[in-house]
Formats: C-alpha cells, sequence, structure tokens
C-alpha cells in the first residue's frame, strides 16, 4: 500500500491475497492482534482498501515470480529428517521460548517443514506472537515457559472455579500450546470442581420491585424446610415483615390467611 501510494491513496482498493489468515486479521479487534499485526493496521487505516482471498493458483503474475525454481526446494527426504533430529536435539539445550522468541524477532521460515521442531506448536499462532521486554507474547497473553507452566495452572485452578472461569481467567492473561485442554483435563480430574458444578444453582437475577401504596397490596411467599419441618414464608412488601407459617396436613387456608 505504501509502495502503491500514489495510486491507492484516496481510493476504494481491493487488495488479493493468497494469505487466508490475513483476511480475518483485519477484521479481528485491533486490541486482540499482535502489537506488530497493530501496527501494520494502524499504518493501513489511512487507506481504503478491502481484503480479498485469491488461491494461489489464480494469482499467476505475483506466483510466476515468487515460485521460481530454488535448488533448496528439492532437498532430500534424508536431509529433513537430519535437520527435525539436529533441532530435537538442540531443543534439550536451549529452551523453546528462546528459539521462539528469536523466531518472531529474524522471522519464521517459509514453510512448517523448516521450522525448528521445538518451535513448532507456535507455527499456527505465529502471527499472534510478539516479544516485549524480552517475554513473548501472544495478543495480549503473557506465553508461560515450560518450566512454569504447572505453577500457573495450580494458580488458574486456585479457589476450585470449574472449567469456564479457570478458562477466561487463563485467557486473560497466559497462553502456552495445548493450555486449553490441560486446564480441562485438571478441572475434569478436580473432585471439588466437579462437585462445585452439580451443586450450582445458577445465579437469578434481581428485578427492582416499586414500593406499594399500602399494606398487604402485594405479599410474597415461599416454602421452606427446616429440621424436617416445612414453614410457609409471607412477606409484606409495604411493611417488609415477614410472617412465617409452620406448616402441617392441618394446616387449611384459613390457618395461612
Ligand atoms: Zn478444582
Amino acid at each position: 500500500m505504501t509502495h502503491f501510494h500514489h495510486y491507492v491513496y484516496g481510493n476504494q482498493v481491493a487488495v488479493e491475497t493468497d494469505h487466508k489468515p490475513l483476511v480475518g486479521l483485519v477484521d479481528k479487534p485491533i486490541g486482540l492482534c499482535s502489537p506488530r499485526i497493530q501496527r501494520m493496521r494502524l499504518q493501513l487505516q489511512v487507506y481504503s482498501y478491502q481484503l480479498v482471498y485469491k488461491p494461489g493458483k489464480e494469482l499467476v503474475l505475483a506466483n510466476t515470480l515468487s515460485r521460481a525454481p530454488d535448488t533448496q526446494e528439492y532437498a532430500t527426504d534424508q536431509s529433513q529428517i537430519n535437520e527435525e533430529y539436529v533441532h530435537a536435539m538442540l531443543s534439550y539445550v536451549i529452551p523453546e521460548e528462546t528459539l521462539v522468541v528469536g523466531l518472531v524477532e529474524n522471522g519464521w521460515p517459509n514453510h512448517k517443514r523448516d521450522c525448528p521442531v521445538p518451535a513448532k506448536p507456535f507455527w499456527s499462532e505465529r502471527a499472534s506472537l510478539s516479544t516485549a521486554g524480552g517475554l513473548l507474547l501472544r495478543g495480549h497473553q503473557i506465553v508461560v515457559p515450560v518450566s512454569l507452566q504447572s505453577d500457573m495452572l495450580k494458580q488458574i485452578h486456585d479457589g476450585h472455579f470449574g472449567e469456564s472461569k479457570c478458562l477466561e481467567r487463563a485467557k486473560s492473561v497466559a497462553y502456552w500450546p495445548g493450555y486449553v485442554e490441560e486446564i480441562r483435563n485438571l478441572v475434569a480430574g478436580c473432585r471439588i470442581c466437579q462437585f462445585e458444578r452439580r451443586h450450582q444453582n445458577p445465579h437469578q437475577q434481581h428485578y427492582p420491585v416499586e414500593v406499594p401504596e399500602y399494606p398487604f397490596q402485594r405479599v410474597a411467599t415461599d416454602f421452606f424446610q427446616l429440621r424436617c419441618k416445612d414453614y410457609l414464608l409471607a412477606v409484606d412488601y409495604f411493611s417488609k415483615w415477614p410472617n412465617v407459617i409452620e406448616m402441617s396436613s392441618t394446616t387449611s387456608a384459613a390457618t395461612i390467611k
């Protein structure tokens, strides 16, 4: 857009791309994008454009130039296996976050097969990853290093709030590949969380009620049980005065009255 500024500025233009994820990124709430994408979108704000997805095979001109033969493409499968082996060995030496930070800062390879094995779980998230002050971020979430994940899980689960609350808690601050599954499994295997879930009453909404003009204009009633006895509770909306009547088989409508 900046390169063709004089042609596109002030005009409604369509940009064709064969990179489908990009189309979605432009419609996503800007706060959920990585700082890198945020900067790109802010820069593009001066233009009126629409991103249109077009399969690579239909983007003939651009692809003819970008797909010129590359000897690297014809590497044997064995060399690929060797590469993976080296990467796997390296993962024991270099923590994966350091590796991913390096990829985020210096660029990812073009193909997933060239991505170092320990960084592969981050491949699908690479567009949302960024770094800030040495920390790895996914959107606004901090990527939690492997060594701190179990600690983080404990904190997320603290208080036994059940699956949805724990997930909500995690999603607002933390991320690591597979964290949703791990939280789900943890909660599913936790007796307290499961017990709470079964015994939880759905929250009732509060409805404000107007104060009546005279006593007994409006009366609320409900039954309750205490020490194996049934009671009827009646509250006058005007005086807020509660009346409790013990119920028995002989309680008649008249007694209640
Ligand atoms: Zn629990």
